[in-house]
């Protein structure tokens, strides 16, 4: 087993054609897959390789003197949880749907140190709230204790959410979360920027670092990653339930139909039952054979990046 690594930077890039080009190469090269997001505004990637070909990677970024301080997140994993390189130019590191000149890396909410996350999260009160920016699908599977999320299936949605649930900031000390910390900082910026929130926090380093210390503390069950191994059990609490049936299950699979293939979590019970599909309508086409099947050497898709 190789290492899946995990990084972010806002940092502004001039040039994000060439640092494409550089990544593509160095990466190809390495023999990596994984996906590489690069804006103006900054660069987001997870790249999984052998220890080898990782440890030449994160050297070649920090020798670039864009990446100087770059902080790597690494957990066990290889290239092939991804399905090939993805090296692309967004007009956002995280697709946030806000103008980068507006709300800005710059504007951030304070990083807490998962130590001062830890105290937070533990000693929350009226006062304070723990908002989980990640989308359903991550927050069903694992989670801190107290937490409350959007209920998004993206999280360009989010800032909707922050507006149409306003008041429920007003006041209080917010902590925000997500999965290493990139969507937490223009998130934070936002809320922010509505100046109703006594403080606003992000954890520094996500979800990721915190239970890297405290692995059996505020946060249950699994990590919701964005590559093949879909998910990384944190302890052994399980957080999830059933889509269909409600009983206790944290695996999520996906539709078998390769035109639906849409993300559930399902028991193996009642994913026997539906024929491995999400729906009604997708376990009778499945069933009469009109559509195309996922084939079971097929890696499970991975939802886009958040
Ligand atoms: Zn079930
Ligand atoms: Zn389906």
């Amino acid at each position: 087993m190789g290492i899946i690594t995990i990084y972010y930077k806002y940092v502004a890039i001039e040039d994000p054609h060439a640092i494409m080009r550089w990544q593509k190469n160095l990466c190809i090269e390495l023999g990596l897959k994984g996906r590489i997001l690069i804006a103006k505004e900054g660069i987001n990637g997870t790249v999984g390789g052998t220890s080898d070909a990782i440890a030449a990677y994160k050297k070649a970024m920090l020798d670039h003197p864009f990446f100087t301080d770059l902080d790597f997140k690494d957990s066990p994993g290889e290239a092939d949880h991804f399905s090939k390189l993805r090296v692309v130019i967004r007009p956002e590191i995280v697709h946030l749907g806000l103008d980068t000149t507006q709300i800005t890396a710059r504007d951030v909410g304070k990083h807490l140190s998962p130590e001062q996350a830890h105290q937070f999260i533990s000693q929350k009160n009226d006062n304070t709230i723990v908002l989980d920016t990640r989308n359903k699908s991550e927050w069903k599977i694992g989670r801190f204790n107290g937490a409350v999320n959007a209920d998004i299936e993206y999280f360009r949605e989010l800032p909707a959410y922050i507006d149409q649930n306003i008041d429920l900031f007003k006041g209080k000390e917010v902590l925000m979360a997500c999965t290493a910390g990139v969507r937490c900082e223009r998130a934070s910026a936002y809320l922010k920027s509505k100046n109703v929130a006594t403080a606003v926090y992000q954890i520094k380093g996500g979800i990721h670092r915190y239970v890297e210390q405290f692995p059996d503390g505020e946060f249950r069950g699994k990590n919701y990653v964005f590559d093949g191994r879909i998910s990384v059990k944190i302890n052994d609490d399980i957080v999830g339930t059933c889509d269909r049936c409600g009983i206790s299950y944290d695996e999520p699979s996906n539709c078998i139909n390769a035109e639906c293939n849409r993300q559930l979590v399902t028991c193996p019970t009642c994913r026997e039952k539906w024929l491995n599909t999400c729906s009604e309508k997708c376990s009778q086409l499945v069933h009469n054979k009109l559509v195309r099947i996922r084939t079971k050497s097929a890696k499970i898709e991975v939802t886009p990046t958040p």
